[in-house]
């Protein structure tokens, strides 16, 4: 009998660890047993979901452990379960031009203008769609606040009640008013206009999209969210059960 090559499960690259170490800043500074259950999200995100690449595009290690690796980070105080909405996700290389006619800026007028998309995750049940460069970018790059896969699943998260209004279940009806309060102080100061550019004007669009830019925040640059904001920090901070201002 000789040594037995023992085969890890299909799914994780044998040096999970070193490559998350370069592709996402925020893996190094963790500690050791966050970094084992990042691990085992990641694992299950990338093996239990049905990945996709967009035509005349391909797959890498690299692509699928990146992408996995933030969905791990998003719900690391959650469970996995928290993904139960989400079944496929289809890796574009850049940023998608959509040309189809839609709404357009002005009410009850219609425009094909193309439309620039970096991600979406706009239908319960329908999939996560990731351009791929920006994403890469994103991670490690988070001094610049924003995360395509973080926000995409953010969405996910907040469908998880069947309703994209920017509120996620959460527990209590208490926790549920403090959230509404909260969030529609900050949203109005979007819409208005005079809320500086830490949550880029996008966040003022709906709910749902003040949901997830603030969740890009709240992970990118926690320190600045909660100087921004610590009402925002702290809501955001019970809800994903982790306070990354505390780490960075
Ligand atoms: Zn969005």
């Amino acid at each position: 009998m000789g040594f037995l090559k023992r085969r890890r499960p299909a799914g994780l690259p044998i040096d999970w660890r070193e490559q998350a170490a370069t592709s996402v800043t925020w893996f190094d500074p963790m500690v050791a047993d966050e970094q084992e259950r990042i691990g085992e999200l990641a694992q299950r995100f990338l093996t239990e979901k049905d990945w996709e690449a967009a035509n005349g595009f391909a797959l890498t290690d690299e692509i699928r452990l990146t992408i996995s690796l933030q969905a791990a980070l998003l719900v690391l105080g959650l469970t996995f379960d928290h993904y139960r909405m989400v079944k496929t996700i289809i890796v574009h290389p850049t940023t998608m031009v959509w040309r189809g006619e839609r709404a357009g800026p002005v009410p009850g007028l219609r425009t094909d203008a193309p439309l620039s998309l970096l991600g979406q995750a706009a239908h319960a049940g329908g999939p996560v769609v990731i351009a791929w460069d920006e994403a890469r970018r994103n991670a490690r790059h988070p001094e610049h606040g924003h995360d395509v896969v973080l926000h995409e699943l953010a969405h996910k998260l907040d469908m998880l009640d069947h309703v994209v209004d920017g509120t996620p279940p959460l527990d209590t009806q208490a926790e549920h008013d403090r959230w509404v309060q909260v969030c529609t102080a900050e949203f109005e100061a979007i819409r208005g206009g005079d809320n500086g550019d830490l949550l880029w004007d996008y966040a003022g669009q709906d709910p749902g999209e003040f949901f997830a830019v603030a969740t890009e925040v709240f992970f990118d640059r926690p320190q600045d969210l909660r100087a921004h904001n610590a009402d925002l920090y702290d809501i955001l901070s019970s809800f994903y059960r982790q306070d990354p201002a505390a780490i960075t």
